[in-house]
């Protein structure tokens, strides 16, 4: 039945993946909180002008990927593409101006309409950081840090870049986008490009057409435009960066997808995933609250995608050893249950199998890669006792069930 299929791009999760999923989520928690950021959790909807404001009319987000529909109250909503916007909306209407500067983390799915292949679904989950409030580039300095430790903590530190660039201010943002435009006027664009020639010229940057790619190797660049005080931020960012011990590569091409970004644009790329190659990418978004009706608050952060980390990550599979409880025949049931929650409750990862004989039960004791074994036969019930068995060692000893923590107590 078609219907029973998950929709095309969605996943479920279980098993190993799962496992995979947590491990890059509390890591990325346990090195946020330790940098001083707190959760925050906004809804998987928002208006659709919240997005759509925000990231711009040209945005392949809001052109082609936002997942929109009308509600039976005729409101218009948009599944959350992204973290940002959510965010600053939280900021504004809950009044957080008074709290700056604000440090927040976040996890959650994210929804875009798009092709899925490997490293990219229609459902998918980020771990995502802002910073609000900190105009100077030790704000970018901290956020891009968090951002390498906790690729470094995942053990990805040796298989990713940071690539890094700088879009400047308004002011060079403007000149530059006049001297592109001047050169890119000329050129056999693809026709999407063509579009943005006048409404969003930096986007063609970010191109994945293989003609504008060609064109935009030759296209000026940002760097040569940026005004004293961009490039004196720039200088600053990098310097803080080299004190701060990360290591970044120069990207003069990069730009990334969104309106809202100026002076630092940063992305965690890797050569292991194929095409999907950018792992977290972020930047500075300084003029994003204002645009959407708040007080004017500087701004930075960046996004990450989960399913990319857990395809590259090794650890976070380990699964506690439980230990399992053999009752032999109907009279032990009962003693097995209390034995069961007896130990749960004392701390202890305990599995009672529903049915089976002896042999069965020990087959999936194996399978379960069980610590120890508790096994309640009749005769050990008369003795309120049960035969304990290290699965390891294979060594088996007689225990009165009183004093089963304590003989356990090494498989806590
Ligand atoms: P891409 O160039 O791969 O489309 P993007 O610029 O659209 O990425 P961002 O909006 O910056 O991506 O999102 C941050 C991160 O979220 C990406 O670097 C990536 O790891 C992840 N991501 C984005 N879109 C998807 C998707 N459709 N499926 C899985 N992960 C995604
Ligand atoms: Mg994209």
């Amino acid at each position: 039945m078609a219907s029973l299929k998950p929709v095309r791009g969605t996943h479920d999760l279980l098993g190993e993946d799962i496992l995979r999923h947590r491990h890059v989520e509390q890591t990325a928690f346990a090195v946020a909180s330790r940098y001083g950021y707190s959760e925050i959790s906004t809804p998987v909807f928002e208006f659709t002008e919240v997005f759509a404001r925000t990231l711009g009319d040209t945005s392949d987000i809001v052109t082609k990927e936002m997942y929109t529909f009308e509600d039976k109250g005729g409101e218009r909503i948009t599944l959350r593409p992204e973290g940002t916007a959510g965010v600053a909306r939280a900021f504004i209407s809950g009044g957080l101006a008074q709290k700056l500067p604000l440090k927040l983390f976040y996890r959650g799915p994210m929804f875009r309409y798009e092709r899925p292949q490997k490293g990219r679904q229609r459902q998918f989950n980020q771990i995502g950081a802002e910073l609000l409030g900190v105009a100077g580039p030790l704000a970018d300095v901290e956020i891009i840090s968090l951002g390498a430790q906790i690729l470094d903590e995942l053990g990805l530190s040796e298989h990713v870049v940071c690539e890094l660039n700088s879009l400047g201010d308004a002011e060079s943002r403007n000149a530059y986008r006049a001297r592109l435009v001047e050169y890119l006027k000329d050129q056999p664009l693809s026709e999407d490009s063509r579009e943005r020639l006048h409404r969003n010229p930096l986007r063609i940057l970010d191109s994945k057409e293989e003609r504008d790619r060609a064109i935009v190797a030759d296209a000026p660049l940002m760097s040569d435009s940026l005004n004293d005080e961009s490039r004196r931020f720039f200088d600053d960012l990098r310097n803080g960066l080299e004190i701060a011990g990360v290591k970044y590569t120069l990207n003069p091409r990069m730009v990334r997808g969104l309106d809202y970004y100026c002076h630092s644009a940063f992305e965690f790329t890797t050569t292991a995933l194929g095409a999907q190659g950018t792992v977290l990418g972020g930047g500075r978004y300084d003029g994003l609250v204002k645009q959407m009706g708040g007080q004017a608050t500087p701004g930075i952060g960046w996004a990450a995608g989960i399913e990319r980390l857990a395809m590259l990550v090794d650890g976070g599979l380990e699964k506690k050893r439980p230990i399992v409880i053999i009752p032999i025949g109907a009279e032990a049931a009962d003693t097995a249950l209390e034995v069961t929650q007896r130990l749960r409750r004392g701390g202890f990862s305990v599995d009672l199998g529903f049915s089976g004989n002896m042999g069965k039960r020990m087959k999936r004791a194996n399978a379960a890669n069980a610590c120890a074994t508790v096994i309640l036969g009749e005769d050990e019930i008369a003795r309120q006792a049960a035969t304990v068995r290290d699965m390891d060692s294979g060594e088996q000893a007689e225990v009165p069930l009183t004093a089963l923590e304590t003989h356990l107590d090494r498989f806590r």
